[in-house]
């Protein structure tokens, strides 16, 4: 059986303002809902269910925030994970205008309650998207347009080649567009300060307490090692980290894992390098992504492994992707390098479904999962309580499963994934 795991070592836990201990679950309980998983979406569902007066018991099988919502890169992106064009092309303007509008309130959402509960996370606006093909430039351009005449958007600004070189102090990037609404927080004192949320809105909240397996009945139950919650509605909130819960969500949502450093502090040398603080993400298939620490370090993003170990020297995995863009950076010392596992779907669009009466799972944010998430939970919660307009949005929206099984999928996504990452080098 798994063991409970304490926090991995990140600068995010070496950080952390409070990590509280939660009890574990040790007997029999009773709730109108059990959420099963301690991230963003699990969290967030606690607290607005709370909200509506809705009696939740959460489990997390490790930690508060262990998983993902715990260790990525802070980035809290505008919209969808897919553009506005490929929405429009797929689904229609109209389901197109819905997708944009819900993902803006996802960012929105994310900043009032960072306000509303004095979530301290080191909220900093600005994030800048750079292109590191020439021929993505019109593409770009053709978004940006898009995204001002029909969606309203008025904080963008289009970068020049001299511009995103001087904003972010590499010339790795042909131009690119930076927003202001967008930008970047410390994502494990943001899942801690959710959960002090949640708790004082009534939620009860366990950690090392894993759901072994759902029970149907009258009323679903989960087993734990320890104990059972039966409910009315189970949501199913563990994204990456799902191991035989549910087949239809695993199916469906694809564990990738993805690395990251953080520098020694830089000092002066930091802004320097990014003048305007903001966070920055390219156009790369393999993304890489970074921004500077509220203590001038530079938290880098970048490489991604398909199998099932992260590789044995992390720190110096993501360091040559670092020193591709940031030469200057070779002398300073790297003083953390973590994994975590975040997930996909076949579209790049988050995967929510109201599996059975009473059952509900949501996951696969694609790495966008800061501010979808954390909306995940919203439209949770409101589903639970009757309303479904709105989870509809997502719940309609198609979600092949990835060919191959739970066992079988693997190869092909490597040999898939590899090919789309050779391009980047193209
Ligand atoms: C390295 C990395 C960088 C990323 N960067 C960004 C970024 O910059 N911006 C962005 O928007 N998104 C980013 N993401 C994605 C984002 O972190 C995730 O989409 C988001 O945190 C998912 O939240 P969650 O609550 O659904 O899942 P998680 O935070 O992964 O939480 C799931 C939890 O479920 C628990 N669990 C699993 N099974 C059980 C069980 N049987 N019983 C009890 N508990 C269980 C796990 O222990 C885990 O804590 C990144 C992800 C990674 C890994």
């Amino acid at each position: 059986m798994l063991k409970p795991e304490g926090h991995a070592p990140s600068y995010y836990a070496a950080t952390a303002h409070s990590l509280e201990a939660f009890p574990r679950l040790d007997g029999d309980a009773t709730a109108d809902v059990c959420i099963i998983g301690g991230g963003y979406t699990g969290l967030s569902a606690a607290l607005h269910l709370s909200e509506r007066g809705r009696s939740v018991i959460l489990i997390e099988a490790n930690r508060i925030g262990w998983g993902a919502s715990g260790r990525n890169g802070g980035q809290l992106h505008s919209a969808q994970r897919r553009e506005q064009s490929t929405l429009e092309s797929w689904f229609g303007k109209s389901d197109a205008h819905r997708l944009f509008d819900l993902g803006e309130e996802a960012k929105g959402l994310v900043k009032s309650l960072i306000e509303k509960h004095a979530i301290s996370c080191d909220w900093q606006n600005g994030l800048i998207h750079a292109i590191h093909k020439e021929r993505y430039l019109d593409d770009m351009r053709q978004e940006v347009e898009l995204l001002r005449k029909d969606y309203g958007v008025d904080d963008i600004t289009v970068l020049s080649r001299d511009e995103i070189t001087a904003s972010l102090g590499t010339s790795g990037y042909y131009g690119g567009w930076r927003e202001q609404s967008a930008g970047h927080l410390h994502p494990l004192n943001y899942a801690l300060g959710l959960a002090r949320a949640a708790k004082a809105a009534g939620a009860k909240l366990y950690e090392g307490t894993r759901a072994l397996r759902i029970t149907e009945g009258a009323k679903p139950r989960v087993e734990t090692a320890t104990g059972t919650i039966t409910a009315d509605s189970i949501i199913l909130a563990c994204n990456g980290y799902m191991h035989g819960l549910d087949p239809t969500t695993e199916a469906r949502v694809m564990p990738l894992h993805n690395f990251i450093l953080a520098t020694e502090p830089l000092g002066d040398k930091a802004t320097k390098l990014i003048p305007g603080r903001e966070a920055a993400a390219d156009s790369r298939f393999v993304v890489y992504y970074w921004r500077l620490s509220a203590d001038n370090r530079m938290i880098f993003g970048g490489g991604e492994t398909y199998g099932r170990h992260f590789p044995s020297d992390i720190k110096g995995f993501v360091r040559k992707h670092l020193l591709k863009l940031y030469p200057q950076l070779s002398d300073v010392r790297i003083d953390y390098g973590w994994g975590g596992t975040l997930a996909v779907t076949v579209k790049r669009l988050p995967f929510m479904r109201r599996l059975r009466p009473g059952l509900y799972t949501s996951g696969g944010y694609s790495g966008q999962g800061v501010g979808t998430a954390t909306m995940s939970g919203t439209l949770l919660a409101e589903a639970i309580c009757g309303e479904q307009d709105r989870f509809d949005v997502f719940a309609r929206l198609p979600a092949s499963a990835f060919p191959g099984g739970t066992l079988l999928r693997y190869p092909s996504m490597v040999l898939a994934m590899t090919w789309y990452a050779l391009r980047d080098r193209l």
